[in-house]
């Protein structure tokens, strides 16, 4: 069949096996051609391994520090008429080049939060590498089953306390309006730290220790984004917000059971992916800051924030007053601040097209699931379930 983009709303139900492959292979060369990443930590599970920042953590893991690693995610796999989700063509582009590299890469597929899950990536552990000397924690769901009680928990995006008011943008349409969000309930708040909290963090951690595989002086690195004013309303003062508060919690009672650097948090920059285009005012922010981070010539998308964070970061490991690691240094500079809060005041649908990217934000996104990129043959009759 001949695959084209199909986009409902702020999801894409299409993936291109050709365009995933190409993508993961532009990260590769990316992390290649700036050269080896020194690190004893040759021993690596990442949780979310199949898209956005765990793709890129995994990725610079492999090609820049020579790990072998184990991954998990959450898939649909091709048939003979559909085609599988970005992250299934993803992985099997990466194992294919990892494995072509020397380095062993085991993906497991399926619901994270369980304890299925968990005691099988265990078993693939002690089955492929013995021990982990490091876990990166990049699951983003908006739904979460607790696998004590069984009970479904769903995350809501929204404010606490307070309606909030701000502009926002229709990607589909290049429409710039101003949206009213109601202030979540007190059990909506709960849910969205069930969902996206520490809690989950903890006992993966808690499984691997009880199983021994975790090696001595392990790391563990949880992902969080706090942003600037312009989007505090909706979600570092939010519930989104609130929950990854809770994970500066978890990271603190890891750190008290394993050790002063077991455990830390990085605060990464917003960027296009398919958990960060489905936040209310984030693509608006997000299509602002893909412009103005541009022209001053410190752009970055998933695979350099994360080439930095193990290249530069972690080496001399410098930490905020919350223990956290700070890779969003560039975008909350106040270079980078006072422009955003200058174009945000004046955005309209009729001042978009200069103050802002929205070509680059759809090119981006449509990328994450291998359309636009260079090299590929869109035209060309597939098997869905071709790997690239
Ligand atoms: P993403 O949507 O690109 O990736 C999410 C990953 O989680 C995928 O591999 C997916 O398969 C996996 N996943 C989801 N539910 C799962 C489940 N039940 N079981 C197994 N795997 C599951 O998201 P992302 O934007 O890369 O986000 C990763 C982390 O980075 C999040 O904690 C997010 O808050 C943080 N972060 C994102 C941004 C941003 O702008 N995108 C900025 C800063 C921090």
């Amino acid at each position: 069949m001949i695959i084209e983009p199909k986009i409902r709303g702020f999801i894409c139900t299409t993936a291109h096996p050709i365009g995933c492959a190409t993508n993961v292979q532009r990260q590769i060369d990316h992390v290649v051609v700036k050269g080896p990443i020194p690190s004893e930590r040759k021993r690596v599970l990442v949780l979310g391994c199949s898209t956005g920042y765990g793709l890129a953590s995994r990725i610079v893991n492999t090609f820049g520090s020579g790990a072998d690693t184990v991954g998990v995610s959450f898939e649909k796999e091709p048939a003979e008429t559909k085609t599988a989700s970005a992250g299934w063509y993803n992985n099997r582009a990466f194992e294919k080049r990892a494995e072509a590299a020397g380095r062993i890469a085991v993906t497991v597929e399926g619901d994270a939060f369980s304890d299925a899950i968990k005691a099988e990536t265990v078993a693939k552990i002690r089955e492929h590498l013995g021990q982990i000397d490091l876990i990166v924690y990049s699951l983003a769901s908006p739904v979460r089953t607790d696998p004590k009680t069984g009970t479904v928990y769903r995350s809501a995006i929204k404010p606490m306390n307070t309606v909030v008011t701000s502009k926002t943008l229709n990607t589909g349409t290049g429409e710039v309006s101003e949206i009213e969000v109601q202030p979540a309930t007190d059990e909506e708040a709960e849910a969205t730290v069930k969902v996206m909290g520490g809690e989950d963090w903890e006992l993966w951690i808690a499984a691997l220790s009880e199983a021994g595989v975790l090696a001595d002086g392990f790391m563990t690195l949880n992902y969080t984004y706090l942003g600037s004013e312009l989007t505090w309303p909706i979600y570092h003062k939010g519930t989104l917000g609130r929950a990854k508060a809770d994970l500066d919690r978890a990271a603190g009672a890891i750190r008290a059971q394993f050790g002063e650097h077991a455990a830390h948090v990085v605060a990464l920059k917003a960027v296009v992916t398919q958990a960060s285009s489905a936040i209310p005012v984030v693509p608006l922010y997000g299509t602002l800051l893909l412009k103005v981070m541009d022209e001053m010539g410190i752009g970055e998308g998933c695979i350099e924030q994360i080439d930095r964070l193990f290249r530069d970061k972690l080496q001399a490991l410098a930490l905020d007053e919350e223990s956290r690691v700070r890779v969003d240094d560039w975008e909350l500079s106040e270079t980078v601040q006072d422009e955003m809060k200058r174009r945000w005041a004046l955005l309209s649908t009729e001042t978009l097209e200069s103050l802002a990217d929205l070509g680059k934000y759809r090119e981006e996104f449509l990328k994450l699931f291998g359309f636009g990129l260079g090299g590929v043959d869109y035209s060309a009759d597939l098997d869905p379930r071709t790997i690239g």
